[in-house]
């Protein structure tokens, strides 16, 4: 196949929702249909593909971004793992960085979740092209409909919805495809939804589907020229002007295909592929990634072509039991052979590239060569973390880098024994590579290690992964506060100031408070102060 070709048929998608909303069983069966994996594992029983660590599987949360490889129907769909946990949005960030499209998958239960207005928002910064499916319409008290209107009212997003149901509940067994006009059902567990019956839609559905169909017709003509254009001249849309039209809105931001099923039930995850074949852009429909020249300023842009020289990003950097350390690259533009050198222009040294290995969910391929489009683990790089921009050592070009957020929470951490001190340093400074929103730092007040991340769970699975990945016992805790006060007794005022350490950033921050001297008994002039940085009272040997 022509590069070009490979392009217009690759995808690079997310698959973002709220936690437990169906993500892992979703990938999952996109895995089984695609022909990664042959046995449907149940997620609830700890037998998924795409959760690799075995804390995930335990904890039942995605947290690492791993990137996986499928074909569909003559296409390449790569699928980005996105965390669902509201701690590893910066993963999802970064994972938003470098895809293209995404699949939101909402429980058909709760809705649209907290998390998922979270992740829709992020998406939104990053005009990531996003499609829906509503999973879970099988669990008592599903409601398709409902979740449709909170994607109009908390999402702000404009819903295409391709799918209605047919039956709910207990009794959903599958989808009207408003663009066919025809059923596709699912009969029976067991078949695990291999085969989906095309039949007619069913009688008492019929009037609801045209319905809906009109409305569709109606929303794309509110947001796509060409459709409006056949529309007011009342020009019959076919099913291809009908689908060429989703596409655009759903490419250009201005729409989002709605589709619906039971991925735990194995119904409408099939339709829901070809949705992403359809309707979510190659790496050619996206505009090309801006960056700037090594002046720092000169911008410059690299097409999604082979013929561009190469530049990449470096999005994720993971430790795998057998291959080592493996940074993940998304290539933007050019090619990228192993054993080449290449420039990390934003730290400004040389690299080279080791082995390159195309990540599937269950093995792992080596390939000489990397193209425009691919997201492909690569072996060797020394210097490189995440966010830095590798490149063609003639041609350089930084990358618009990504951002990160400050962490939120700090603890003290120390061995359980002594003598594995040495081991927590070495742990820290890797699990620090590879998550640029875990920092280190040593107070040098309490000559504590404080660690601070993005949330309490964020640093439980920190703490975890020492223990399992680098045999380190630890200890951890509140660290101490170290508290420096001068105080200046004036007539009528204490000038009062105040040093305390702020709980993310590591940094102090230096309080000035003024005070009315407040006797609060009589025999100790003790003073009161309603201060909301150190609410409490001026420690008494201070006065
Ligand atoms: P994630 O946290 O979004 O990855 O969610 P999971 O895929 O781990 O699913 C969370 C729970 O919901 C698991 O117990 C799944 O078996 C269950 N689940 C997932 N999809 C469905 C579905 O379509 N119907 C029902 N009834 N349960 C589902």
């Amino acid at each position: 196949m022509a590069a070009a070709d490979a392009l217009a048929k690759t995808r690079n998608i997310g698959i973002m929702a709220h936690i437990d909303a169906g993500k892992t069983t979703t990938t999952e069966r996109i895995l089984f249909y695609t022909g990664i994996t042959y046995k449907i594992g149940e997620v609830h029983e700890g037998a998924a593909v795409m959760d690799w660590m075995e804390q995930e599987q335990e904890r039942g949360i995605t947290i690492t971004s791993a990137a996986t490889k499928c074909e569909w129907k003559g296409h390449t769909i790569q699928i980005i793992d996105t965390p669902g946990h509201v701690d590893f949005t910066v993963e999802v960030e970064r994972s938003l960085r470098v895809l293209d499209g995404a699949v939101a998958v909402y429980d058909g239960v709760a809705g649209v979740e907290p998390q998922t207005e979270n992740v829709w928002r992020q998406a939104d910064k990053y005009n990531v092209p996003r499609m829906c499916f509503v999973n879970k319409l099988d669990r008592t008290g599903a409601d398709f409909f409902r979740c449709v209107q909170m994607m109009i009212d908390r999402l702000n997003a404009t819903p295409l919805v391709l799918q209605i149901p047919i039956g709910n509940e207990a009794d959903f067994i599958g989808v009207v495809d408003l663009l066919g006009m025809r059923a596709l059902t699912w009969r029976g567990e067991t078949q695990k939804g291999d085969d989906y019956a095309i039949e007619e839609i069913p009688a008492e559905l019929a009037d609801q589907a045209a319905e809906w169909r009109e409305k569709l017709i109606e929303t794309l003509a509110d947001v796509d020229d060409e459709i409006t254009e056949k529309y007011l001249e009342g020009v019959e849309l076919t099913v291809d002007d009908l689908k060429a039209g989703i596409r655009r809105a759903t490419i250009a931001g201005k729409g989002n295909p709605v589709l619906t099923g039971s991925a735990f039930k194995n119904k409408g995850v099939q339709p829901m592929l070809d949705a992403v074949v359809d309707f979510l852009p190659s790496p050619l429909d996206v505009p090309a990634i801006e960056g700037v020249a090594t002046d720092g300023e000169t911008p410059l842009l690299r097409k999604p072509s082979n013929s561009e020289p190469f530049a990449g990003l470096a999005f994720k950097i993971q430790t795998d039991k057998h291959l080592g350390k493996l940074t993940y690259v998304r290539v933007y533009s050019g090619t990228l052979d192993s054993g080449s050198p290449v420039i990390n222009s934003t730290k400004d040294r040389k690299e080279r590239i080791g082995k390159i290995y195309q990540m599937h969910a269950n093995k792992r391929e080596e390939r000489p060569t990397a193209q425009a489009g691919d997201i492909i683990a690569v072996q060797g790089l020394k210097q490189t973390t995440t966010g830095d921009t590798l490149c063609d050592p003639a041609n350089p070009v930084i990358l618009e880098s990504m951002t990160f957020p400050e962490p939120v929470i700090s603890v003290a951490i120390e061995p359980k024994t002594k003598s594995d001190q040495e081991k927590l340093g070495t742990a820290i400074q890797r699990l620090a590579e590879e998550d640029p929103t875990f920092r280190v730092r040593n107070d040098e007040e309490t000559g504590q290690t404080v660690i601070s991340g993005m949330g309490e769970l964020h640093l439980d699975i920190l703490v975890d992964r020492m223990r399992r990945e680098f045999n380190v016992e630890a200890n951890v805790g509140k660290p101490q506060v170290a508290y420096r006060e001068t105080i200046r007794r004036k007539v009528e005022k204490v000038e009062y100031t105040h040093k305390k350490q702020t709980g993310g950033s590591g940094q102090y921050a230096r309080v000035i408070v003024s005070l009315e001297p407040l006797p609060l008994d009589n025999d100790a002039p003790t003073y009161e102060f309603a201060n909301a940085v150190s609410g409490g009272r001026i420690p008494r040997e201070f006065i």
